[in-house]
């Protein structure tokens, strides 16, 4: 039986493309597998059976340690002849997009990244992703008999999955790697995870210098959420790009975004677009992050910020 393919490094990530793969499965009258790769990738195995995979192939073969790139695209170009599998899902993050050329190179696959809507048409897929740097939605088809996606997270919900049998398998795979690591090094300022975060502090070009970005920080503090940012301000190096919320960094769904000094140009606001609740303050009542705040202050930032702060405290 040929199968549809999912995995994505963050386990949560590939059960939302487990469960809505196994809606494209059924009405393909295709299996769905997952592979879990790397050191512990066995714990994740319940999980995304609970998500719907029929199989979870299972390595945590050495050559994975470190995920690198060319033995995991390696991996799961052997998983997927092993499943059969036609099509392949995969998350969009910086690894699921390098993994994607890699891995589609290896099955003589066409390849679609940053996708933020795929559907079945007739039988076939039709994947949507921003183009012309957010301004417009490019709709497009793989032609090859093998295609591989990279869809971004929480594009999909595992929340009441059909479960699948969850049947483990460990592959016997032919890995090796040409990349040697010669030092990790801890990110500045500690790595954040904005794809999942409850609560987001948006930051923009409102704050006149990088000092005064510790207003952000006290606001997100008091409501106990993470900030994000605007590109230009990791342009100007003021906060790293693991911050960018948009285009070019993640795409958030939180239940409250406060986006501050933020014009609310496309290419950030399509990061934000699917929050629950979004509150905006910012000095220009015209600003276009107000057409799609549900509650906005106009007013300086300088002076709105600590009020709120002082406010929140207070209950
Ligand atoms: C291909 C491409 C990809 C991109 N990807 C991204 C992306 O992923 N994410 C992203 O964010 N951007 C992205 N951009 C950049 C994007 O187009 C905008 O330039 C950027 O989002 C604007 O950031 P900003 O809102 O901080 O700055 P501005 O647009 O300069 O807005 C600053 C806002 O602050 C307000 N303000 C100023 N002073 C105060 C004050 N004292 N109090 C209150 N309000 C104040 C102003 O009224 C203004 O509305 C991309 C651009 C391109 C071309």
């Amino acid at each position: 039986m040929a199968d549809l393919l999912v995995y994505s490094e963050k386990t949560q990530t590939a059960c939302e493309l487990a469960a809505k793969g196994r809606e494209f499965a059924q009405a393909l009258g295709l299996g769905v597998s997952a592979a879990a790769l790397g050191e512990g990738a066995a714990a994740a195995a319940p999980e995304l059976g609970a998500a719907g995979a029929d199989r979870v192939f299972v390595s945590e073969d050495p050559a994975l340690a470190g995920w690198p790139a060319d033995a995991v695209a390696a991996a799961l170009a052997q998983i997927a002849a092993e499943a059969g599998a036609t099509v392949v899902l995969l998350g969009s993050t910086r690894r699921g997009k390098e993994l994607a050329g890699r891995l589609a190179e290896k099955l003589g696959a066409g390849a679609v990244t940053d996708v933020n809507a795929l559907e079945l048409e007739g039988g076939e897929f039709v994947a949507a992703r921003y183009a012309f740097g957010g301004a417009t939605i490019a709709r497009e088809k793989v032609a090859s008999d093998v295609r591989v996606f990279a869809i971004m997270p929480k594009t999909f919900s595992n929340e009441g999955a059909s479960p699948g049998a969850g049947t483990v398998i460990t592959p016997a795979l032919q890995l090796a790697t040409g990349m040697k690591v010669v030092e990790r090094r801890a990110k500045e300022g500690g790595a954040v995870s904005l794809d999942a975060a409850p609560r987001i502090v948006g930051v923009g070009r409102g704050f006149g210098k990088k000092e005064d970005l510790a207003l952000g920080e006290e606001l997100a503090a008091a409501l106990e959420a993470v900030v994000g940012c605007t590109k230009s301000l990791a342009d100007f190096q003021w906060l790293g790009e693991d911050r960018i919320i948009g285009l070019s960094g993640a795409k958030t769904s939180p239940d409250l975004y406060v986006g501050v000094g933020i014009s609310g140009q496309v290419q950030h606001t399509v990061g934000v677009a699917s929050a629950k609740l979004i509150a905006a303050i910012n000095k220009d009542k015209e600003a276009p992050i107000f057409q799609m705040a549900d509650y906005g202050i106009v007013g300086d930032l300088y002076e709105v910020v600590p009020a709120v702060i002082e406010r929140l405290k207070a209950v």
